[in-house]
């Protein structure tokens, strides 16, 4: 008999890679978005791209966890000298924005992510927490899990308390029953042990924890997590 029985689960970077999936998104709506004004969109550099995102959230805490939000007044940002009309503008930035939501979800999961999935949904309460805007609603994976907590809903973002406790509040399932699996090791594990829940790494680029001398159980292929959860918290 298990002692968990929530397991709460981080998506980017857990269950696929974020990095390769967020430049491709980011390529292809600067293309669409190209196409759609007549004179060149100065994009600027990286360091542009995330000093503009720094001034616009001294602007807007809300933008701080509002991803989808933050992303629109980025594109508004690029936008505004190309667009005079306000209402075309807002048409525009919000169609950009659901070409890039279409473009973010396009991920390739992590092999054994979706088996193992579903052979735990059968026997536990499941679980998303995520800092991300990702929908599993729109990935089809929404029927495995009890519930999906984003950072807009707890206006937060993890490793702060709000999402974990919203987990406990929805299920009705004490900390020391909840393990929580992802790969931040401050946003996912510290957060987490932080409030007593349990906690398996996945520390997919094999880091050295060095946040104290209690490393994480952790794992590197969703192939071994059952085996782990059985030898972790099965007796
Ligand atoms: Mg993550």
């Amino acid at each position: 008999m298990s002692q968990i029985k929530l397991i709460t689960f981080d998506l980017d970077d857990t269950f696929w890679d974020i990095k390769s999936v967020i430049i491709s998104a980011e390529k292809n709506s600067r293309a669409w978005l190209g196409s759609r004004v007549s004179k060149k969109i100065n994009w600027g550099s990286f360091e542009d791209f995330m000093s503009i995102r720094q001034e616009l959230i001294k602007d807007d805490p809300r933008l701080t966890y509002d991803l989808g939000l933050l992303r629109q007044k980025t594109i508004c940002h690029h936008l505004k000298d190309h667009i005079h009309n306000h209402h075309e503008l807002e048409q525009l930035v919000d169609e950009a924005y659901k070409f890039f939501l279409e473009e973010r979800h396009k991920v390739v999961f992590f092999d054994q992510v979706l088996n193992t999935l579903e052979v735990l949904a059968k026997n536990y309460t499941l679980g998303v927490l995520t800092n991300g805007n990702a929908d599993i609603h729109k990935l089809g994976i929404g029927h495995l899990f009890n519930f999906s907590i984003s950072s807009i809903d707890v206006q937060n973002n993890k490793p702060d308390p709000a999402h974990f406790k919203a987990a406990k509040e929805i299920s009705g399932i004490d900390f020391s029953q909840t393990l929580h699996v992802g790969d931040d090791p401050l946003c996912d594990i510290q957060g987490a042990r932080n409030l007593g829940i349990n906690t398996m790494w996945f520390n997919l680029n094999g880091l050295v924890w060095d946040a104290d001398n209690n490393p994480p159980n952790e794992f590197n292929h969703w192939s071994e997590f059952i085996k782990l959860l059985s030898l972790h918290y099965e007796q």
